[in-house]
């Protein structure tokens, strides 16, 4: 099998790093964080009219009905040259394929295209103080009164939330219905009256994901996904995506912070034969990622739909990812503990370390998807 671009391929990808030449601005390079300056914005969309988001969106929805591959290389580069992702996250990952899926021809008229300019940003309203893995739990209420819906509840852990103009929110429809059939999946305007957002901020000390509190807030009835009741097969099409289609992004992402690994090693002379042995691992290992990623690609040329092995891709990225932003510190030494100085001393490492400790609790947690992987991968019996 030959891995390498194909001659489209190769042109696609030229392209893309002529278009980060030229339109990435410079003050956005090599952040790593996600701050949401005024020229993220500005970034996304651009990326948006240029056509690289929601590469392989549909034509009709404003996508340019490009094939998966050039997803890939597209976040292969952005990875290679630091830049930040577009904005809209959840939007082109999750809330736009779930549109697509489950949505009215007037909700993918009305939303779709604005996921790609950034024009609009969305958030994911899962999470809740006891309802996280289990997302079946919820307890947030989305009641039918008639000619609307009557939101109340919390959610928490909102990535985006504080820049968001809508939600994708699932919450208790028919409470009176067993599990996994009491849900309903509406999209919430979070600029509605009883929206409230407080952001929470994390280790790293950037506040990126926020509590969300809903009081007597009115949905319109146009805005549900699914049937009421039927938000858990919505949720799970939500679901696939965020692991999916994160997979490509992840192992370009960890691709590049080891290529950073190894020119820090380089530029600090290190000789010590464990450091050098523990960093190869790290080259080794996202190999092995990369080409399991490529067998996910592959399916999912064949099916359009992600399967289950992107669970292992998120999982093995989180846990590397860990290990390896904690090996750069080793390799830092004691230049680790600075932080605001310049050259080896400006935070960059400390702030991946601390955002690392994130990756194997958002989107599954780690028990989550190895549970996912041994029953629905490789059919163990259920675990419950
Ligand atoms: C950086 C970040 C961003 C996030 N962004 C969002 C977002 O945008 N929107 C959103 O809705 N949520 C978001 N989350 C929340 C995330 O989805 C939840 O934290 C996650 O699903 C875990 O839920 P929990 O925190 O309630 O932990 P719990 O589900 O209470 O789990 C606690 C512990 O028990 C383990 N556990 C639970 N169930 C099982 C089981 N069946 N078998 C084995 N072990 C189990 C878990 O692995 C974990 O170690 C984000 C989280 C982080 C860290």
């Amino acid at each position: 099998m030959d891995l390498r671009d194909t001659p489209d391929e190769a042109s696609f990808r030229q392209e893309i790093r002529d278009f980060i030449a030229e339109n990435l601005p410079d003050a956005s390079r090599r952040r790593g964080a996600r701050r949401f300056e005024d020229d993220d914005r500005e970034w996304s969309r651009s990326l948006g009219e240029a056509g690289y988001a929601g590469l392989t969106w549909p034509k009709e929805y404003g996508g340019s009905g490009a094939p998966y591959s050039h997803q890939g290389i597209f976040l292969e580069e952005l990875a290679r040259a630091d830049a930040p992702s577009h904005l809209g996250v959840i939007g082109i990952g999750m809330a736009g394929p779930t549109i697509m899926a489950w949505g009215s021809d007037e909700q993918k008229e009305r939303y779709l295209s604005k996921i790609l300019t950034a024009d609009e940003i969305w958030c994911q309203g899962f999470s809740e103080p006891d309802a996280g893995s289990d997302l079946a739990a919820a307890r947030t209420r989305i009641e039918d009164e008639g000619d609307h819906f009557l939101v109340n509840g919390q959610k928490v852990w909102s990535s985006f939330a504080h820049i968001a103009d809508f939600c994708i929110l699932v919450g208790q429809g028919v409470p009176d219905q067993p599990r996994y059939k009491n849900l309903t999946y509406v999209i919430a305007d979070m600029h509605a009256p009883g929206v409230e957002v407080r952001p929470l901020v994390q280790i790293t000390g950037h506040p990126e994901f926020n509590e969300i509190f809903f009081s007597d807030v009115q949905v319109p009835k146009e805005n549900l996904l699914g049937e009421i009741g039927g938000g858990w097969q919505v949720a799970m099409t939500t679901l696939l995506h965020e692991r999916g289609t994160l997979g490509f992004a992840l192992a370009a992402t960890l691709d590049g912070a080891v290529r950073k690994l190894i020119a820090l090693a380089k530029d600090l002379e290190v000789d010590d034969p464990i450091l050098l042995d523990r960093i190869a691992r790290e080259w080794i290992e996202v190999q092995a990622l990369r080409y399991t990623n490529y067998r996910a690609l592959t399916t999912l040329q064949k099916t359009g739909i992600p399967g289950p092995e992107g669970s292992a891709s998120k999982l093995v990225w989180s846990e590397n990812n860990q290990r390896l932003t904690k090996l750069a510190l080793e390799v830092l030494g004691s230049h680790a503990q600075l932080t605001d100085g310049g050259g080896y001393a400006d935070g960059y490492w400390q702030y991946q370390q601390l955002r690392s400790r994130g990756n194997t609790i958002e989107a599954g947690t780690s028990e989550i998807l190895r549970n996912i992987i041994a029953e629905r991968v490789l059919g163990l019996p259920r675990s419950r």
